[in-house]
């Protein structure tokens, strides 16, 4: 008889397969006293089970970083900085001598004090990061018990696993990979969360999974036929033979719409109607461009340059920056590279040395964005000149964040003219006649729109702040997430106006904010006249596919009476209807 069990859907997809139930139990830790002449030898114990931990991460990273993308051997990093953690190494050292004790129960405090640490912290994400210390203690704890290959060879390795669901308590990055390289169908867990490294990993790699589905393993035996619907989040044992073959035919569906899409590579995204649509990616780094590759050719929308900035004690040099911007323009081979100037502050913080005074009450609405490198000019004229500097080598622009006052921008042309003066009494080589453009992100920007257009080359319009700013709502306070609604009237007004403002004084306006990556919205944003989109990577081809089956005269019509609609309930069944009609 079949049974159904709901989880949480981290990554999209259909896996139909055996189940392959792993036990791997977390070792028992008990405390013993030891002898005090032991000491040295304990601490020996635990420096070897440590170095034996290490080995192992990096035999993993070795073998799969061939064939995987650097953010995706990049957790496997992560673990290895762990391995090299004060709390965790010199604290257990510390802990054997005053305690006396073993290896494995100072470990077990140490962890127990860092796991508290985590989960006092206000961030959803930071807190998650708890599991990636859980797994690395683990594994240190499996070495320690002589488990020399904490991967368990009887378990994960082999190709055993080829086509089968992994039923598991939870998995490391590392499971996942060495998984992923066997190629298992899918997998499910007891444990974790949606924004573990783990789910974000089985996203990466297209591995339909489910997490948090409680007790499972005491329900499934091994070999038990499932079918695992990540989209879904929902898991059936031993489906009839008609569930089954609405899943296969499910999963068919699936395969051939992702080889489609990958047909689309390459190709220029033009609506029915034949009107070229602008498709751009955002980046965080010169490295996701070649992420960006996989997908499709194309340039990027934005590029926040902010993680140069953080986890460092001081601004990076202006050909530091140059140096990086260079790399990611090269990388483009010739794709234009829209540069986002500094965007610190509210949830992109920098370390203490580098904060402006105490923290704000309100981050959010405080000295963020342009407001905090208007307050630092020679810190942020490093960072002109360095993007004006990369302009002379290819299509570069910059764009300002977070501007509310068309005098704030008055502020930034003269520090760009400044910077050039500069540059040119350096004698070195720069574009003088860069492309700057400005975010729209806040209501004010967006009601100054055309004020704004008239100084500029191009807008952008970010709606993750947008949205932030005119619902009022904090977008990184899980309290308030239910009232994130980018279809409320007030949002598209908003956008209607700065698309507008584009289109009276003749200047392109892109829109680079989650909304463009969302296939809900791409209709409704075609309709109200958007032209340039700029997305994450693993959207491109998706917004293109919805792009190329659109006709843009259609959708304006049936687009404009949803902007007088009431609520975002009414707007989002409006919006569901039209995307059905075209599907
Ligand atoms: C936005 O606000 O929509 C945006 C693209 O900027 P960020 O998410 O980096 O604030
Ligand atoms: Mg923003």
């Amino acid at each position: 008889m079949s049974v159904m069990f709901h989880g949480i859907g981290v990554s999209k997809g259909i896996a139909i397969g055996q189940a392959y139930v792993l036990y791997r139990e977390r070792p028992e830790i008990l405390e013993y006293a030891i002898a005090p002449g032991r000491i040295e030898h304990e601490i020996a114990r635990f420096h070897t089970a440590r170095a034996q931990a290490q080995k192992q991460l990096e035999a993993i990273k070795q073998k799969f970083s061939a064939d995987v993308p650097h953010d995706i051997t990049h957790f496997i990093d992560t673990h290895l900085l762990m391995l090299d953690d004060p709390v965790l190494c010199e604290g257990t050292v510390e802990h054997i001598r005053h305690r006396v004790c073993n290896a494995e129960w100072a470990l077990q405090s140490q962890c127990d004090r860092l796991e508290k640490v985590f989960d006092d912290m206000d961030d959803a994400y930071l807190k998650t990061r708890k599991d990636d210390i859980l797994h690395v203690v683990q594994r240190i704890q499996r070495c320690l018990a002589c488990d020399t290959d904490a991967d368990a060879p009887e378990d994960l390795q082999g190709d055993h696993l080829k086509g089968r669901i992994i039923i598991a308590d939870d998995l490391t990055p590392a499971d996942t990979l060495v998984m992923r390289h066997q190629k298992i169908a899918g997998f499910i867990t007891e444990f974790g969360g949606p924004l573990s490294h783990t789910a974000i990993l089985a996203r990466n790699l297209g591995i339909p999974a489910i997490v948090g589905v409680r007790n499972v393993r005491q329900l499934i035996k091994a070999g038990d036929w499932l079918v695992v619907d990540g989209g879904q989040g929902m898991l059936i044992a031993e489906p009839d033979s008609h569930s089954l073959r609405h899943f296969r035919d499910l999963q068919k569906d699936e395969k051939r719409r992702q080889q489609n899409l990958f047909s689309l590579k390459n190709k220029p995204a033009v609506t029915t109607d034949g009107r070229r649509i602008n498709l751009n990616g955002n980046i965080d780094g010169p490295d996701d461009v070649r992420t960006l590759r996989q997908y499709d050719h194309t340039g990027v929308g934005l590029y926040r340059t902010e993680m140069l900035f953080m986890e460092r004690d001081e601004w990076p040099s202006e050909q530091e920056q140059f140096e990086v911007y260079s790399r990611a323009l090269r990388a483009l081979k010739g794709h234009p590279l829209t540069i986002r100037t500094a965007d610190l502050g509210a949830d992109k913080e920098m370390r203490d040395t580098l904060q402006h005074g105490p923290m704000a009450h309100n981050p959010a609405l405080g000295l963020r964005a342009i407001r905090r490198c208007l307050k630092e000019p020679h810190l942020f004229m490093l960072q002109l000149k360095a993007i004006l500097r990369t302009g002379a080598y290819g299509p570069v622009n910059m764009m300002i964040p977070m501007l509310t006052c068309v005098s704030e921008l008055d502020q930034v042309i003269v520090l760009i003219e400044q910077a050039k003066t500069e540059l040119r009494a350096e004698r070195k080589r720069f574009n003088p006649h860069l492309p700057l453009g400005a975010m729209i992100e806040v209501p004010a920007a967006a009601l100054s729109a055309t004020a704004f257009a008239r100084k500029l080359d191009f807008l952008s319009i970010g709606t993750n702040d947008l949205i932030q700013y005119t619902l009022a709502m904090d977008r990184i306070d899980d309290e308030v997430s239910h009232l994130f609604k980018p279809l409320h009237p007030s949002v598209l007004k908003l956008i209607d106006m700065t698309l507008q403002a584009g289109e009276k004084i003749g200047i392109e306006v892109s829109l680079c904010g989650e909304m463009a990556s969302d296939p809900l919205y791409t209709r409704l944003l075609l309709g109200m006249g958007l032209r340039n989109f700029s997305v994450q990577a693993g959207s491109l081809l998706e917004i293109k596919h919805i792009i190329n089956h659109s006709h843009l005269g259609k959708l304006a019509t049936l687009v404009r009476p949803m902007l007088d609609l009431a609520t975002p309930d009414e707007i989002e069944q409006a919006v569901n209807e039209m995307n059905r009609q075209f599907a």
